[in-house]
């Protein structure tokens, strides 16, 4: 039986974290994120946020809240 859900090589698709703000991807080996441009093609992508957004956001949240 064939497994359709296999790539070409024989591996499942990867799953790569990519920043919905400033589009950076997450290096799911040293778990750093790092420019999008090393998205490798037949990874499925899924939309996060890396941790200087995170942090930027919440500070924008803390002026709202306190305004
Ligand atoms: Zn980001």
């Amino acid at each position: 039986m064939q497994q359709y859900f296999q790539t070409a090589a024989g591996v499942a698709p990867q799953i790569v974290t990519i920043c919905m703000y400033c589009e950076k991807i997450r290096d799911n080996g040293s778990n750093s994120w790092s420019a999008s441009e090393k998205v490798k093609e037949g990874v499925l992508l899924s939309h996060g946020m890396c941790p200087n957004c995170q942090t930027a956001v919440y500070k924008e949240l803390e002026i709202l809240g306190s305004a």
